[in-house]
């Protein structure tokens, strides 16, 4: 039996430990946090992560709680259509990629995770500080003033992790220059909105506004927007204030179905998007990260919490196979698994970002080619099937 330590009880860690159910060995949840709460906002669910839900035991559960997102339509600032692509429209995803897309509320995921681990081995206000590691384990300092010993610990913690710091002390979350403003409205009160089961992202010269419906029935429907800027991020916070009307007044020109969603969107509030620079190894010694913490990214594919999973199905997999004898070698396979996927994906969003923002001109014709294509260009991000 390993004594495995998850350090954050998010996303990844919350994956985890519902992937490795069942399993004869002891796992714990330890969460900085006082209780397991989530900002109300929605999240895409593509068919690499829904996948992994009958793994993970929240198949049906989440079949509940989601919608079938009609359709994903790109749309000019002025309204205009740019490019279009079915979803559940004619099966034309579930025919593409055996399991469906969801809109859902991230508290619902997290619900779900929590319904089916009960909360018997998380520990909350469990802040770590350093790890130690000795010759009887992983020893985890906690804020407290409070230490566990454990065989493996799983850096769960997100994208400002301190188990990455004992991993590889010079990795470190980077500003991307970009900055996002989030809100949740619910659908009926939208009514100029082209296509409300269905995604729609709107883009502009260097911000977009997208939309999609979550939860059953479509009845919410979760808002972001994405701006570039500022250059530099200041604040050692990632969420500060802004000024509302500067941003509102950046979108007086757009389709009037953007200013109806903008009155829904907090825009005092401006939240800085990092991504995680690159790492020779996503492990050292008992120690080995997972999601943000190894390759947190720009959330314009969707993937982030989604790849957390792929990545936490990986690692439930090699611990619980018995023909690979060592930690070093089961993390040694997880690590040739997911790490060149997760920086290939983290690299797709970022070079996605400009592709969202060009200014007018001849390459927004070439861009509706790219996105009149999405399952020629990006079929390699849904049809993903773990291999060990
Ligand atoms: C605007 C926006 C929109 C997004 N939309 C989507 C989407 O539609 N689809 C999608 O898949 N992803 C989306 N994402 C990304 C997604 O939210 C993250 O990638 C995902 O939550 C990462 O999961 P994680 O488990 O790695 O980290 P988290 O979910 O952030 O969990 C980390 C946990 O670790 C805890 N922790 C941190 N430090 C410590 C410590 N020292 N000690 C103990 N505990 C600690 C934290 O409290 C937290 O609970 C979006 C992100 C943004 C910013």
């Amino acid at each position: 039996m390993t004594r495995i330590a998850v350090v954050g009880a998010g996303m990844g860690g919350l994956a985890f430990a519902a992937a490795m159910r069942g399993s004869d060995h002891e796992v714990t949840l330890y969460e900085q946090a006082h209780e397991i709460g989530e900002l109300g906002a929605g999240i895409s669910l593509w068919a690499n992560g829904t996948r992994l839900f009958e793994e993970m035991g929240i198949a049906e559960l989440m079949a509940a709680k989601s919608c079938e997102t009609e359709a994903a339509y790109f749309r000019n600032e002025d309204g205009s259509v740019a490019a279009e692509q079915s979803l559940a429209r004619d099966n034309w995803y579930r025919d593409a990629y055996s399991y469906p897309y969801y809109g859902a509320l991230r508290t619902d995921l997290q619900a779900s995770l929590l319904e089916v681990l009960g909360t018997d081995n998380i520990r909350l206000a469990k802040q770590l500080i350093t790890i130690e590691d000795t010759a009887e384990g992983a020893v985890l300092h906690w804020a407290d003033g409070t230490s566990d010993t454990a065989d493996l610990v799983v850096g769960a913690d997100g994208i400002k992790s301190v188990v990455r710091k004992f991993v590889d002390p010079d990795a470190r979350p980077v500003f991307t220059g970009n900055s996002a403003f989030r809100g949740l409205a619910k659908t009926e009160e939208l009514d100029l909105l082209p296509e409300p089961r269905s995604f729609t992202d709107w883009m502009g010269d260097g911000m977009h506004v997208l939309n999609f419906p979550v939860g059953p029935d479509f009845k919410h429907t979760t808002i972001v927007v994405f701006v570039d800027g500022p250059e530099q991020w200041e604040h050692e916070e990632w969420r500060v204030p802004a000024d509302a009307e500067a941003v509102r007044a950046l979108f007086d020109d757009w389709d009037p179905a953007v200013g109806q969603l903008l009155e829904h969107v907090t825009l005092s509030e401006r939240w800085g998007l990092f991504q995680v620079s690159l790492m020779d190894s996503w492990h050292r010694g008992r120690c080995v990260l997972i999601g943000d913490a190894a390759h947190g990214m720009l959330p314009h594919h969707g993937q982030g919490a989604i790849s957390s999973f792929e990545d936490a199905i990986a690692l439930a997999h090699v611990m619980k196979d018995d023909g690979i004898a060592t930690i070093d070698a089961k993390l040694a396979a997880y690590e040739g698994e997911r790490k060149a996927r997760g920086e290939r994906i983290q690299k797709s969003s970022r070079d996605l970002n400009a592709c969202l923002h060009l200014p007018e001109g001849p390459q927004r014709d070439k861009r509706a080619v790219v996105l009149n294509a999405l399952p020629e260009n990006f079929s390699w991000l849904h049809e993903y099937v773990c291999s060990v």
